[in-house]
């Protein structure tokens, strides 16, 4: 019986080989296997031999502490009685049952497993025999077994669990694995960039200051100053992008004081104004008084300036009418702005990843695919949001939404 119970580690094969060897081997015409449930409130009924159809309902689920069984699982000691029917311990709900039965010898001995009552064990006979003392000893070495036999069931089931588990936290390694390795490339070109960025910096600073002069000197025909406006927007717009892998590489110590977001937002459409009309956009604004905000001025002038500058690109190459609306709001403890454009919008599969570093859809030259993220990445810092949405009738929109009120130290 030891071995038929052992040779399998699932618990419903092991309850079924143990109640079916136990009746064999003894000959006893009933036996019944409860096991406690997780709560031990209940014993529920996990195997049985010889039970009729009605004995085996009453006997489903059994509450602990209560009944003959139902002692045993709570005391742990092994309980015999020769006229079973008779006993005044037997659950009114199983009376009448056991006396239909007629079951006379009744023995229940406790399964134990490392100090623990897992269940019970019973056995019954209709014959006026009592259980003798060898009987009662095979019982309770068969209770020993199963119990035995139980616990590694549980061991097993709980060792494929905590395989299953690592299994998974390897899956996962790796993929973080690979996620760091790429993070790891992804700061070694920062690095570089940033290099980069700094020697372009201070040439374009040059360019720019000079093409400005040249600009408003009294001397310089209309001819000569369009090529010029055309030098400094190029070296502007050159000057925008070594800013953003600058502020990408974070190669910049902020510092927050209060400042006004229309402020910020009126000095990017004057240093826009120009090249906007150049390309026949329409500038509407809509400044709310609002309360300051704690941010870096750069920063912010930065993210408006990116936003400007995508609504600009993208109206420039939509024939519609084209429209750039700015609106700055106060709305629940934050201060918001929104630039809105009359293009094309953003495409479904384009919209979810427009944060992304690198990632763009303009051709080289044109677009480095970080001043959004850039942006967002300035804007959660500020403890704020930066949303894009397509507006209803065409056109993209991105809102900024910063938090009022200066930040905890
Ligand atoms: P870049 O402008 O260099 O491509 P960004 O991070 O600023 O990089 O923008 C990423 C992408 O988001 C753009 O390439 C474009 O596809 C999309 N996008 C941004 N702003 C707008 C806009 N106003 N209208 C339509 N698409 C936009």
């Amino acid at each position: 019986m030891a071995e038929s119970v052992s040779r399998t580690l699932d618990v419903e094969e092991v309850l079924r080989t143990a109640v079916g060897a136990l009746t064999r081997v003894t000959g006893h015409e009933i036996a019944s296997l409860h096991l406690l449930s997780d709560d031990a409130r209940t014993l529920e009924l996990r195997g049985d031999r010889g039970m009729s159809a009605r004995l085996r309902e009453v006997n489903r689920v059994l509450p602990t502490g209560e009944g003959l069984i139902g002692r045993v699982a709570v005391t742990g000691k092994t309980v015999r009685i020769d006229r079973n029917y008779e006993d005044p311990n037997v659950l009114p709900s199983a009376k009448a049952a056991v006396r239909r039965e007629q079951i006379r010898g009744f023995v229940c001995v406790a399964i134990h497993c490392r100090g623990r009552i897992l269940g019970t064990l019973s056995l019954g006979r209709k014959t006026l025999a009592p259980f003798d003392r060898h009987e009662l000893a095979l019982v309770e070495a068969t209770a020993y077994q199963i119990g035995l036999a139980l616990d590694n069931a549980r061991l097993y089931s709980e060792s494929l669990r905590q395989l299953d588990e690592i299994k998974r936290t390897h899956t996962q390694l790796i993929h973080a694995e690979k996620q760091l390795i790429h993070s790891e490339k992804l700061s070694a070109v920062g690095e570089l960039a940033s290099g980069v960025a700094h020697e372009i910096n201070n040439p374009l600073t040059t360019i720019l200051g000079q093409t400005h002069l040249l600009l408003t000197h009294p001397e310089t025909s209309s001819h000569v100053r369009d090529r010029l406006g055309i030098v400094a927007e190029e070296a502007g717009r050159a000057a925008r992008i070594v800013q953003n892998l600058l502020l990408f590489a974070r190669h910049y110590t902020p510092e927050r004081r209060p400042c006004s977001i229309a402020d910020q937002a009126r000095r990017v459409l004057e240093l826009k104004g120009y090249q906007l009309q150049q390309d026949n956009i329409r500038v509407v604004t809509d400044f709310a008084s609002c309360p300051f905000v704690w941010a870096d001025e750069n920063q912010l002038q930065q993210v408006l300036l990116n936003l400007v500058q995508n609504a600009h690109q993208a109206m420039a190459k939509h024939p519609a009418h084209r429209v750039l609306t700015v609106r700055v709001w106060p709305s629940d403890r934050h201060a918001c702005v929104e630039v809105r454009d009359s293009g094309p919008g953003m495409a479904p599969e384009v919209l979810p990843r427009v944060f992304d570093p690198f990632f763009t859809t303009k051709p080289p030259g044109e677009g480095s695919g970080l001043g959004l993220s850039v942006s967002y990445g300035i804007v959660t810092e500020l403890g704020g949001i930066l949303r894009a949405e397509n507006c209803s009738d065409g056109g993209a929109s991105f809102i900024v939404e910063l938090p009022l009120g200066e930040p905890a130290s």
